[in-house]
């Protein structure tokens, strides 16, 4: 954790901000090792306070070590500004992407006489580049959901429920130490699999069908995401067209992709592929999205983004084509970002697979 507080401090101090409270229980975790979901965090120059309740004392006694744990009884908002009037300080930043209005009134109230600025949280901007160690934990959280999709294959067959193929990934993945899903998982068959956020539902698997699967889950504390798409018993010859040409244009994607290009950029590689084979228009989403303690977080990989790619940061690449009425396809990989290149965690096959045959 230590190093994660000194790059924080950092970044405060090119930004000339004297205190920063984080109140969005990730970044409470990311930067203090506290899995609570109650309290704040406050950062200065030199300390680090945590405020939380009776009901977690002990468990941040436990899990933090550079931070002064405050009991902040029935208002912690009351303690934080007793505690800056101590202090001297009369400004202080707060996440405006998490709290709400109310709570944001709620605190500008408690603290009169301080100047809060509500502003991009500076442990979302400090989260974007992964240190070695979470690099592991999402090799990791990657490794345990390429076995998920191991051990789903031979369930996929005709006749299955799309709703129970998703509860057996869950129960693999929960059993083999996942705390959680890392969103509710898509396994969208047949027409279906063209709605992009297809969740599972009562369809049952037929033959010749597309089946989009997309799931992950959080292992301690980092989030995965896969998607592949299966055949069942066989495929059509558009069916195997379509689905080379996402396989051409993820991979176009992942053997330009580096640190240095902007995102924009990133997502051009994979949509240039789709237009050469007549499917750009049916691709309706971006290529990627950052992955770590969240699902999706920094950076969006599309092309409205012209934010440059740095060594470090941890995206997915997912390419989809959806043909509305008829199937879809999309392969999703978890890389990280290199200076010359990507790292690519996911291990899982993707050539066009049958199943159930
Ligand atoms: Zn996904
Ligand atoms: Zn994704």
């Amino acid at each position: 954790m230590s190093g994660r507080l000194e790059r924080l401090r950092s970044l405060m101090s090119t930004k000339k901000i004297a205190a920063a409270l984080f109140s969005n229980p990730v970044n409470i975790a990311y930067l203090s090792g506290f899995t609570g979901t109650a309290g704040c965090l406050l950062v200065t120059a030199e300390g680090g306070y945590l405020f939380t309740d009776f009901r977690y004392l002990q468990q941040a006694q436990n899990e933090t070590r550079e931070f002064t744990i405050v009991d902040g009884g029935q208002s912690s908002w009351h303690k934080v500004a007793d505690l800056l009037a101590l202090l001297g300080i009369d400004g202080l930043t707060v996440e405006a992407d998490h709290l709400t209005v109310d709570g944001y009134h709620r605190m500008d109230a408690a603290l009169s006489g301080v100047t809060v600025s509500a502003v991009p949280s500076l442990a979302a901007e400090l989260r974007r580049i992964k240190s070695v160690e979470e690099q592991s934990a999402l090799e990791a959280v990657v490794l345990l959901t390429d076995r998920a999709f191991l051990h789903i294959q031979p369930y996929l067959r005709a006749g299955v429920r799309e709703r129970d193929v998703a509860l057996e990934l869950e129960f693999f993945l929960r059993r083999h130490g996942a705390t959680a899903v890392s969103f509710q998982f898509i396994v969208a068959s047949g027409h279906r699999s063209a709605l992009p956020h297809g969740v599972a539902g009562d369809k049952l698997l037929a033959y010749g069908d597309a089946v989009v699967l997309d799931f992950g889950c959080i292992l301690n504390g980092y989030c995965s995401d896969l998607t592949r798409t299966v055949f069942v018993g066989s495929f059509s010859k558009r069916q195997r067209q379509v689905y080379n040409a996402v396989l051409a244009a993820q991979k176009q994607a992942l053997a330009q992709i580096r640190a240095g290009i902007a995102c924009s950029e990133a997502d051009a590689l994979a949509r240039d592929v789709l237009a050469e084979h007549g499917l750009a228009e049916y691709f309706g989403h971006g290529l990627g999205h950052g992955l770590g303690r969240e699902v999706h977080e920094a950076p969006r990989v599309s092309a409205a983004v012209s934010e440059l790619l740095s060594a470090g940061m941890v995206i997915t690449v997912e390419p989809g084509v959806y043909l509305g009425g008829e199937f879809g396809v999309r392969l999703e990989d978890v890389v990280v970002v290199e200076e010359k290149g990507v790292r690519n965690l996911t291990q899982s096959v993707k050539d066009l697979l049958v199943v159930g045959a």
